[in-house]
């Protein structure tokens, strides 16, 4: 791919990424104007479990999630003014001023209050090549908002983060934003969330007006009509006329009303068997009359029980719904104590938090950000990382308050902390009070697990880690000059810290730096980062695709290595066998057995030896250098005189793992990526005319509007800088998300070329 293209999709999609740092930049500008009342809060750092709302917001690029955070913010008071997203200067400003202050651009978390609830909102980034910050970011999450642009329904990028939202059962409110747009359509969204999501969407609201007309909301609940007038041009919708429908209202809006509520009722009944009794018990003769609170309880027990999902509709930018989605979300989204982790159970009073987001401070060195599922935190204490196996002393214990950073002595369960002080740990630790803490909590675990109690079987006393992707590119990393190559190595070792699915190695060959990441955009923002927060403008070598080998067929080999080091003689002659294990999964890994006698003979030392040996073969194939896959090695003999030691019986195995990995015949495996996008009618056929060329294989077209969504595989090495082509070949009207999805060997000739072009044939 040229440089240029690769360049231009970067500074897009680098774009993108910083608008949502951005509500936070918006909150560090105007946080100083905060009004007392809402200042006092801030004095509140603990407040009651059952107050605590830990959620994300998900959605579609596009779908309004900035539009919608920021009026949440602004709503709640944290900021003055309300921003523009279309007012492209704030990212540069941002930028600007984020150099100024050295200081990182992610944030993981803000906090503010809404009738008297403390709500920790976690950032949820949308793009693919961040699923594992995602992934990181709902495990610490109770609940979720999804975004969806009213007029389109549900997108792919959502459809992604609603299946791992679902994954950690996450209940959620859906948010029908821009029914503004004259395309807004209701009932096709509803559709859509029951369709794409396989969710039972349940209708709260009622929209009054559609396109420009879009006024408000009718509450099915309490059949409160919500309207916001604008008073004035740039009115910013704080205040809205809340009175109930009567009879002075349109007839269609009131038939409609009376239907969607009688439709709510007898959709919640059927989900929630207390309703059902009390309607059958006290209202048989009128379900109607009902209590509000009653039918609201009901729609919270169907949401945290996750057979059902609230929807409530309005318009972030023209400033209407947005409170009473708060309301929701305080309403309807579980607190802390209503989510059921063993852990809790495990650790009791004792402290258990999970580290999910590390940030590097110029000042104040790592802040660690944690969530407390159990016990108190306190500043200036010592705590034990179980996954470091360390002890660390916290100094400082913050309260990530907008971008005010309100110290406290402690912090209980339920509360996301920001840390100052720990210097080793990493992003998806856990950390308990102590070594004694931790084995008491292996021991009720174990207990667990003996009396057969089901949550037994997952006895662990460790947050289960986060699963890290296999990186899919690469590209070598140089400083400007051999000066900077130690502040280059401390910029990445701190990046790395931060973010588990970078990851970065020296080339035995070369001796270069590697960077590993997850996409292009993943790897762009890493060098972005190294020039604005370290300040060193690093060069970045082409991109390259991590490529994998694995070998054809059976081969036996054996080998002797007969070197005399000093006095000393060392003879050992190994036979081994290599072949083709399973390919079909991605994470096919590479196996190592040994025969009968062999395992018998074998000293635990030696044993060591010989799998080191096969292990460091396993990461250089034969035919490019690429790490193997998918290979089983049989120890067939291994024989040695007396005194050899065991550094030479490894590199007796590994120079006859390679013979035979040579006799085996080399296959180089390729990353292939599964694709969705959204495409309008118009343009599929340019868009499978160019996956065609790209050796994509498309496996399902479905048709949603007027928009087909497109589901194929495609080799990643066809897909440098797609996103900027693609733009060219829709003008703009198709949306994308790629995921690892195997790796699947080359055929012969393509092999062949790239065998030729890495040996610099071509
Ligand atoms: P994000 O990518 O999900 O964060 O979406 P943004 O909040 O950046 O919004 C994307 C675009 O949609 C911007 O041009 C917004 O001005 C626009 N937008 C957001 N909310 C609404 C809405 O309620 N109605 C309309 N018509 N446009 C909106």
């Amino acid at each position: 791919m040229c440089d240029r293209t690769f360049r231009t999709f970067s500074r897009m999609m680098l774009g993108r990424y910083l608008k949502r740092c951005r509500v936070i930049y918006q909150v560090r500008r105007h946080y100083s104007f905060l009004p007392d009342d809402v200042k006092s809060l801030r004095a509140v750092v603990n407040p009651d479990v059952s107050k605590i709302r830990n959620i994300g917001i998900m959605a579609h690029i596009d779908a309004g999630k900035t539009t919608t955070t920021e009026r949440m913010l602004y709503y709640s008071g944290y900021t003055r003014a309300l921003g523009d997203v279309d007012d492209g200067d704030t990212v540069t400003d941002f930028m600007a001023q984020e150099r100024e202050r050295g200081i990182t651009i992610q944030s993981a978390a803000v906090t503010f209050d809404w009738r008297s609830h403390r709500i920790n909102l976690i950032d949820t980034p949308g793009h693919v090549d961040f699923t594992l910050e995602v992934e990181r970011a709902l495990r610490v999450l109770d609940g979720a908002v999804a975004v969806f642009d009213a007029s389109a329904g549900v997108e792919a990028q959502t459809l992604t983060v609603w299946r791992q939202a679902e994954k950690h059962h996450i209940p959620c409110v859906c948010f029908l934003n821009k029914m503004d747009k004259p395309k807004a359509d209701l009932s096709f969204s509803i559709e859509s969330i029951r369709q794409k999501l396989k969710a039972n969407p349940v209708l709260l609201q009622i929209p009054v007006g559609s396109g420009r007309n879009f006024t408000g909301v009718v509450d099915l609940l309490t059949n409160q009509k919500l309207i916001w007038k604008p008073r004035s041009i740039g009115d910013d919708g704080r205040t809205f006329e809340s009175k109930p429908l009567d009879h002075s209202d349109e007839p269609e809006l009131l038939q409609e009303v009376n239907e969607a509520r009688a439709a709510l009722i007898e959709q919640v009944a059927d989900l929630d068997d207390e309703l059902a009794d009390l309607l059958l018990t006290d209202f048989s003769d009128n379900f109607d009359a009902v209590p509000s609170i009653k039918l609201q309880e009901a729609v919270r027990r169907v949401t945290l029980a996750r057979k059902g999902v609230p929807v409530l509709c309005g318009s972030s930018l023209r400033n209407k719904g947005v409170q009473p989605l708060l309301d929701a979300i305080v309403a309807y989204l579980p607190n802390p104590s209503e989510r059921h982790h063993d852990l809790v159970r495990w650790y009791k009073e004792d402290l258990c938090a999970l580290a999910f987001k590390v940030l590097h401070d110029k000042q104040r060195g790592p802040l660690v950000f944690l969530r407390i599922y159990s016990g108190t935190l306190k500043a200036q204490t010592a705590v034990h990382n179980i996954n470091r196996n360390s002890i660390e002393r916290m100094s400082r214990l913050l309260v990530p308050f907008a971008d005010q950073h309100v110290e406290i002595p402690s912090m209980t369960a339920g509360n996301i902390a920001l840390t100052v002080g720990l210097k080793q740990t990493v992003t998806g630790d856990t950390i308990v009070s102590s070594k004694a803490s931790a084995a008491a909590a292996a021991r009720r675990a174990h207990k667990d697990k003996s009396t057969g109690t089901k949550h037994g079987e997952h006895a662990s006393v460790v947050l289960s880690g986060v699963e890290v992707p296999e990186p899919v590119f690469f590209c070598t990393i140089e400083p400007p000059t051999m000066a900077k190559q130690t502040d280059l190595e401390n910029a990445l070792n701190n990046l790395q810290r931060e973010d588990p699915s970078l990851k970065v190695r020296v080339d035995p060959d070369s001796g270069q730096t590697v960077l590993c990441g997850m996409g292009e955009l993943h790897i762009e923002i890493i060098h972005d980062r190294i020039r604005r927060e370290y300040g060193i403008e690093t060069h970045l070598g082409p991109l390259q695709v991590a490529y994998r080998e694995t070998v054809l067929h059976e081969a036996s080999t054996t080998d002797t290595l007969d070197r005399t080091v000093g006095e000393r003689r060392h003879v050992v002659t190994v036979e081994l066998q290599v072949g083709p294990a399973d390919l079909s999964s991605t994470t096919a890994s590479c196996d190592l057995a040994f025969t009968k006698e062999v395992e018998g003979q074998l000293s635990k030392e030696l044993k060591d030896a010989v799998e080191n040996g096969v292990h460091s073969s396993y990461l250089q194939g034969p035919l490019l250098g690429y790490p193997l896959q998918g290979v089983t090695t049989l120890i067939q003999n291994v024989n040695m005189e007396q005194g050899t030691s065991p550094a030479m019986v490894s590199a007796c195995v590994s120079r006859c793992m390679l013979k035979a990995l040579r006799l085996a015949g080399g296959q180089v495996l390729e990353p292939v990526m599964s694709l969705e996008m959204t495409v309008d009618e118009e343009h599929l056929s340019s868009v499978l005319g160019d996956l065609a060329q790209r050796r994509g294989t498309v496996s399902d077209i479905q048709g949603r509007h007027d928009h087909k969504l497109l589901l194929a595989t495609v080799p990643l090495a066809e897909m440098m800088g797609y996103s900027t082509i693609l733009r060219t070949i829709t003008s703009g009207n198709a949306t994308f998300s790629l995921a690892l999805d195997t790796y699947e060997a080359m055929n012969l000739q393509d092999q062949n070329i790239l065998l030729k072009r890495m040996s610099g044939l071509l």
